[in-house]
């Protein structure tokens, strides 16, 4: 769905030297707005020298650009320079900055450096795209050469655009990554964050500039508390990462820090991360709803390590940063072994992945898998354990229902043998839908 709106705004004389503002209403949940304006820059020719040779374009006008938030905060200004600027939170032209568009009103900011005697009329167009649900893959752990890993952040967001990544976040040990210094790539989101990485365990913090003021160092609970709450508090997403990673699990009380998302899938599958994932299991079971994700702990090229290895699938509103982490708060989201791998829809009523609905209104999940291959084995898991579904006879697709015959959650595994001889492992791993 889309807003358009035609402005038109004369700009007088005696206004040559004045920044005038012309405002806009931006609707709830935007996603993108594309702003051009046109005026009468050069004029045609003088006629009196009609029949000489060479005419000059006088520039009779010049109007800048600019565009301001409801905060009255500067999201950018490109002079006289361009005629049309693109912002989304994801993305934005050089000189405005990645911003979510939050409703209220909004100014687009022209600055008459230069009006001809008669004025000057000004066409503004802004055109405001919605936002609508959609399936986003991407990466939630990669590190680069502010840490350990051996690339830059832009030879990383190339790496992830060719892996058919749409977004990835830049999660150095104890180093924030800021989102306005992060290139932009066509198509890719790049999210800010840092991995606290302490020797008591690692945990990712997603979505913001800064998570904490103090040093990443502390040496008592409370002081690691500190760092937790002040990351929760400044919005980020919490993961605890890799828990039973050899050397770096996590040995801290992660429930009592806040925490947002379990990282049950780091890098290839194998049996730290079947740790995790029996780990979050019996938390289910306990009554906890905790959303996973995946991430490939990305340093450099290995056999067995690559970016979008494995990848996290979101459910999310619009490309943005903060759309993607609301998505991943609610668990709107399943984890593959790479960005090619199977996909996963799954329902109960209104509800998808990581939702609630109550078990006596509705009892019947729908899902439908699809890029399955020869051999695939879909299953069940549910309070009471696991139940195949399907063993697949050939690659394909596979939809069915299924009723819950009690509260509980139910969520999706598809397992797959990578290699002969070498038991079946994970090759998709989906959030819950919680019957209560
Ligand atoms: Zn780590
Ligand atoms: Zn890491």
């Amino acid at each position: 769905m889309e807003t358009i709106y035609d402005i038109v705004r004369l700009i007088e004389p005696k206004e040559q030297g004045l920044y005038l503002t012309v405002g806009f209403e931006m609707p709830e949940d935007s996603e993108s707005l594309t702003l051009r304006y046109s005026y009468l820059r050069h004029d045609s020719g003088d006629p009196m020298r009609l029949g000489e040779p060479f005419t000059p374009h006088e520039e009779v006008n010049i109007v800048d650009l600019g565009l301001i938030d409801p905060f009255g905060k500067q999201v950018g200004a490109s002079g006289s320079d361009k005629e049309e600027v693109f912002v989304s939170e994801a993305q934005a032209t050089p000189g405005y900055r990645r911003v979510p568009l939050v409703p209220g009103r909004w100014e687009v900011l022209l600055g008459a450096y230069k009006v001809q005697p008669e004025g000057v009329k000004v066409s503004i167009e802004v055109r405001i795209v919605a936002k609508s649900r959609r399936l986003l893959k991407g990466d939630l752990h990669a590190h680069t050469l502010a840490s350990d890993g051996v690339h830059t952040v832009a030879e990383l967001a190339v790496k992830a655009q060719r892996h058919g990544l749409d977004f990835l976040a830049i999660t150095d040990h104890n180093q924030f990554s800021v989102l306005d210094a992060l290139p932009q790539i066509p198509g890719l989101t790049l999210i800010p964050g840092v991995e606290w990485t302490h020797y008591r365990g690692h945990a990712n913090f997603l979505g913001v500039d800064q998570s904490y003021d103090e040093p990443f160092a502390a040496n008592t609970d409370e002081e690691i508390r500190t760092r937790f709450m002040s990351a929760h508090e400044r919005g980020a997403l919490i993961s605890v990462n890799h828990p039973f990673e050899e050397g770096c699990g996590f040995q801290l009380d992660f429930t009592q820090l806040p925490f947002d998302c379990l990282e049950v899938w780091n890098g290839p599958m194998r049996e730290s991360n079947l740790r995790a994932v029996g780990l979050w299991q019996s938390l289910l079971v306990q009554g906890h709803k905790i959303p996973v994700y995946g991430g490939s702990d990305y340093h450099r090229d290995t056999p067995f390590i690559f970016l979008g290895g494995p990848t996290t699938c979101v459910y999310a509103d619009s490309a943005g940063p903060s759309d993607i982490l609301a998505a991943l708060r609610r668990g709107h989201a399943f984890i593959t072994f790479n960005p090619s791998g199977p996909t996963l829809e799954m329902s109960a009523g209104e509800a998808i992945m990581g939702d609630s609905v109550s078990w006596e209104e509705q009892k019947w999940l729908w899902l439908k898998v699809d890029g399955l291959a020869k051999g695939d084995v879909v299953r069940l898991v549910t309070g009471s354990g696991a139940e195949n579904l399907l063993e697949a006879p050939a690659p394909g697709k596979f939809e069915t229902e299924y009723e819950m015959p009690g509260p509980g959650f139910a969520r999706v595994e598809v397992l797959r043998a990578f290699l002969p001889g070498i038991p079946r492992l994970p090759a998709l791993i989906s959030n819950p839908i919680y019957f209560e």
